[in-house]
């Protein structure tokens, strides 16, 4: 994702990109002034006033942000979208009430800045003062409060996964498993996200709310996928899914070596050991980029020694999560210092496949004695 994205800076350690889909946002402001004859100056405003949404916007991702990192979750990047901000956590904190305040911390954030301009203002220019008006006829401030008013009543929607539909789920899951709590959440978003789009296409005309709701659906879908396969694999240990056959490298030999065996077999990561203990691991792509600087290199000067290493006994689910963090298809196996296994993505895939067409066929035999 970052990869069409701009860092435009960091906050309390955070980076903050900005996509280049923005730009489009900010030329689509300035076209639809342009086009009601409202001259520059006005769209100038326009903008101006986007981009101080958009500084809210940031404000609330680092309220999420910063509320997961008091549960020890910490925050990839955060970044913003035409339709909104993204913040990407590593991962979701499984307590439901943890879960339950790191989404509405973001949403707080804004009533905060709203009840602040509104603090500002009220003095000033009193209630009539509040009303939201032109830009241009010194109502800034005001449309910038009834703004965030409009962000807080938004992502309160029980649109999962926005940030209603998670304190949704998080409250569900007080009451019952976490599966079917997430199940429903996602099946309340997925509801919400068609209305969104009947709104967006056919009543009030706006390709953005048709965007958001295309996210909203597609959000809610795989967050559902992903709790469940996180739930098959609970409490699986890693030796199910780990690879017992497979070719080591040695820390002496030539990445020609290295390129060969990945020609011979299947398989594309390597782990290398020493004296039969393992010392670090050879990806394909980082292969792929050494072999540029010659193949007479040796394993060990292009190995990754900070790869995360997997104990034995611990369980599919953790794995899963450690690859995501690390951005890892391969990991090894280890039992004390001896290399056991290797695990990979594809091969905890494959499990999956198997555990849930098993659980299919126990769901027909019940079936058949019913
Ligand atoms: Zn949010």
């Amino acid at each position: 994702m970052t990869k069409w994205s701009w860092r435009i800076g960091s906050v309390a350690g955070i980076n903050v990109y900005l996509h280049w889909t923005f730009l489009l946002l900010i030329g689509w402001i300035f076209a639809s002034y342009l086009a009601a004859g409202q001259g520059w100056v006005a769209a100038t405003s326009g903008a101006g006033f986007v981009l101080a949404l958009f500084g809210c916007v940031v404000l609330h991702e680092l309220g999420h942000a910063l509320t997961a990192r008091r549960y020890g979750v910490q925050t990839r990047d955060i970044i913003l979208l035409p339709i909104g901000g993204v913040a990407r956590l590593q991962r979701m904190p499984e307590e439901p009430l943890q879960e339950f305040l790191v989404a509405v911390a973001g949403p707080a954030v804004n009533v905060v800045i709203a009840v602040v301009l509104a603090g500002v203002l009220l003095p000033i220019a009193g209630v009539q003062g509040l009303m939201p008006g032109p830009l241009l006829s010194g109502r800034f401030l005001q449309n910038l409060m009834w703004a965030n008013v409009a962000l807080v009543l938004f992502n309160l929607l029980p649109a999962f996964p926005m940030d209603g539909g998670r304190m949704l789920r998080a409250l569900l899951a007080t009451r019952m498993d976490y599966l079917r709590a997430t199940e429903i959440a996602a099946s309340v978003g997925q509801f919400m996200a068609i209305l969104f789009a009947m709104f967006g296409l056919f009543i009030v005309f706006n390709p953005f709310l048709v965007f958001i709701a295309l996210f909203v659906f597609l959000g809610a879908t795989g967050e559902a996928k992903l709790t469940e396969i996180r739930l098959l694999l609970e409490d699986v240990p890693v030796t199910q899914a780990m690879i017992r056959h497979f070719r080591a490298l040695s820390p002496d030999e030539p990445l020609r070596t290295a390129a060969e065996a990945l020609l011979e077999g299947w398989q594309p990561d390597f782990p290398v050991v020493e004296n039969g203990r393992y010392v670090g691991f050879l990806h394909r792509q980082r292969l792929a980029k050494a072999l540029q600087h010659g193949e007479n290199l040796r394993v060990a000067d292009v190995m990754e020694t900070d790869c995360p290493i997997v104990h034995e006994r611990e369980t599919l689910n953790s794995v899963m999560q450690r690859m995501q963090e690390a951005h890892c298809s391969a990991l090894p196996v280890l039992r004390d210092d001896q290399l056991i296994g290797v695990v990979t993505t594809e091969n905890i895939g494959e499990l999956l496949m198997i555990r849930s067409a098993l659980r299919g066929a126990h769901a027909v035999s019940d079936r058949d004695f019913l």
